[in-house]
């Protein structure tokens, strides 16, 4: 709970301190501009998520000056495992580690408070203030208290769920791309045995797929993810509130035996947790007059992996550099939404490199055929990590002929 009150105005007021936000928060008290992150929690709070950190986080974390920090607190790692439904398995090799959202996304949200960011909690985003059809501040809610702040610019980095998109009408679809579901299990005997970031594709998990995910302490995120509302035989369509997830994340169990063992022989931590997924900068307009929409939000998780949160520090990092600019350079609304709007566009094809990809999750024999075909091809297994690390140009990869060379037999 912040003891300071919350300030009537400031130059931006950043919604939500999720990896979005707090990147977002830091970057614009680094360029010296008045910041205000508010979010509904207090914090350390925690996060339904896998936890796991691929090297675009780890880049996006370097850039933040926390990542010495958060890789003395987490579990490090040196392959993505994927393991088909015939139990074939290649290690994809990346710099990647595992540390749970709720010391993650505190060490985030207070590097932004050094930076200079004033943090008020817990404060829910109500409504937006309008001049006409400008935003220009916001009303927010606390324990039945009412205020208003206002501000030349709004970011909202709220996350997958949509009210706060819909209040600001930049919500295109209500419904979100997918959901998930995970558990922590402490098994320190299976520590040797699950060292990368295990991802498993079963024709059981159709349209999903299941992980193991070792943190730190003997401690292992488990969970099942579907990129897409359907039921479990894969045949219907359903309603995001009528999928059974935890008939999925029993299947993974049943299914994948590290999965099993994890826990019979371990202890469950808490609840499984379920939680939405945005993917592929789809469904949401980026942004308005006075204000710009990031991370998660605007689907910037990945689909086939569900991983999003180094692209969330991305663009809210992105959101920062066209405030910062157009405030450098006394830029009207327009130039500031363009300025952003097209540097969220240069990531586009990647995410569509994820959203091919994908089909995968459909078709989940097309796994086995790409891990037989990386394990006697180094070729490919270097493509892949270089998908991974960010290291290859998507353009390239997107291409039908790219995705024909990584995910089907070459004709
Ligand atoms: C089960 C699951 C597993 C996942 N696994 C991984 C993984 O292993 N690796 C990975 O990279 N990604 C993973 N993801 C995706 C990842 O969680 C998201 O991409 C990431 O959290 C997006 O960050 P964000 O800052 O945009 O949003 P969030 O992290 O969701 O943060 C949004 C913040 O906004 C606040 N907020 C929301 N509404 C309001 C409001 N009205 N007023 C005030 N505050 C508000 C919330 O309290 C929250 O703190 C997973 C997701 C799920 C659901």
């Amino acid at each position: 709970m912040s003891e300071a009150a919350l300030p009537e105005n400031c130059d931006v007021l950043v919604v939500g301190a999720g990896p979005a936000g707090s990147a977002c928060a830091q970057m614009l008290a680094r360029g010296g501009l008045r910041t205000v992150l508010v979010d509904q929690h207090d914090f350390p709070r925690d996060k339904t998520c896998g936890d796991g950190l691929i090297p675009d986080a780890h880049a996006a974390l370097r850039r933040l000056g926390v990542y010495d920090e958060v890789m003395a607190a987490a579990q490090p790692a040196q392959h993505v495992a994927c393991i088909g439904p015939r139990g074939g398995r290649v290690d994809v090799p990346g710099s990647v580690a595992v540390l749970p959202r709720k010391v993650l996304d505190h060490i985030l949200v207070r590097a932004a408070q050094r930076a200079g960011a004033a943090l008020h909690t817990p404060w829910r985003f109500d409504a937006p203030l309008l001049e006409g059809d400008r935003v220009v501040g916001a009303r927010l809610k606390s324990a039945g208290q009412v205020q208003e702040v206002r501000a030349p610019w709004v970011v909202l980095a709220t996350g997958a769920p949509p009210q706060a998109m819909i209040a600001s009408e930049l919500c295109q679809r209500r419904t979100p791309t997918g959901i998930a579901l995970r558990g922590y299990v402490h098994n320190p005997a299976m520590v040797g045995r699950i060292r990368a970031l295990e991802i498993v594709w079963h024709k059981r998990l159709k349209h999903g797929y299941g992980w193991i995910f070792p943190c730190p302490g003997g401690m292992f995120n488990i969970g099942v993810g579907l990129a897409d509302c359907f039921s479990l035989a894969g045949t219907q369509r359903l309603r995001m509130q009528d999928v059974n997830l935890r008939e999925v994340f029993d299947v993974f169990c049943e299914v994948y035996e590290p999965a099993r063992e994890l826990i019979r022989s371990g202890t469950l931590q808490g609840d499984l947790k379920g939680a939405p997924l945005r993917c592929s900068l789809d469904g949401a307009d980026y942004s308005r007059p006075g204000m710009l929409a990031t991370g998660e939000a605007i689907g910037s998780t990945y689909d086939f992996s569900g991983e999003g949160i180094g692209k969330a520090m991305q663009t809210g990092m992105l959101a920062a550099a066209a405030l910062i600019k157009g405030h450098e350079q006394k830029l009207g609304d327009g130039a500031v939404r363009e300025a952003y709007e097209a540097s969220i566009r240069e990531l586009q094809p990647r995410f569509e490199l994820y959203r091919k990809a994908s089909r995968v999750n459909a078709h989940p024999w097309l796994a086995d055929l790409v891990i037989w075909r990386a394990r006697n091809s180094p070729r490919i297994l270097r493509r892949m990590s270089g998908v991974l690390e960010e290291t290859s140009n998507p353009g390239n990869l997107v291409s039908a002929k790219g995705i024909a060379k990584l995910f089907l037999p070459i004709r």
